[in-house]
């Protein structure tokens, strides 16, 4: 395969995620991050979870933004197992985050950043760390109470307008004994 030296550079670095990687040199040469981080490298957001299964499709570019500060933007796409939190069975989620955050260092002024993306202040080494980065953006995705989708939680017919006439005293008992699982 014959690819220009650019391209070639670019597909060196798109074979897998770093440990760390600085926003500035990224975004000199408009460089992306792109490959797949595990999600038990990810112990914070897996507390939320039902277990560490799956993979993390990661798709990052770095570019020059306002007022000195980096622009990191992507997407990240996976599939997490949690618990639907009304019959607390496991499902699989699919999660696709869109990431947008200004990295500058310490010396830039936040308050002149008027904008809703997230600001991350680097330190002195510049660096970041990829999988806390990542981490920290799918714990914000997350949602609080995650559900079945409408239609396909089990204990649906025990709730709202579906209940039936004569409530099931077994109902609550039932959703207790899950709970233990
Ligand atoms: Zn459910």
């Amino acid at each position: 395969m014959t690819v220009p030296g650019r391209v070639d550079k670019l597909a060196r670095l798109m074979s897998g995620l770093p440990q760390y990687f600085e926003p500035i040199r990224l975004a000199e040469r408009g460089a992306a991050l792109v490959g797949d981080l595990v999600v038990s490298q990810m112990p914070r957001l897996r507390q939320s979870l039902h277990d560490d299964s799956g993979t993390v499709h990661v798709h990052i570019s770095c570019e020059p933004g306002e007022l000195g500060a980096v622009r990191i933007h992507g997407s990240l796409s996976t599939t997490l197992k949690v618990d639907c939190q009304r019959c607390l069975g496991a499902f699989d989620l699919p999660l696709n985050v869109s990431v947008d955050i200004r990295a500058m260092t310490g010396t830039g002024s936040v308050a002149d950043l008027d904008l809703d993306a997230d600001v991350l202040l680097l330190g002195e080494d510049k660096l970041v760390h990829v999988a806390s980065l990542i981490e920290d953006e799918l714990i914000l995705a997350l949602p609080l109470a995650p559900l079945h989708p409408d239609g396909q939680c089990p204990a649906t017919e025990y709730q709202g307008t579906k209940a039936p006439a004569h409530e099931n005293p077994f109902a609550a008992l039932k959703l207790l004994k899950l709970k233990k699982d």
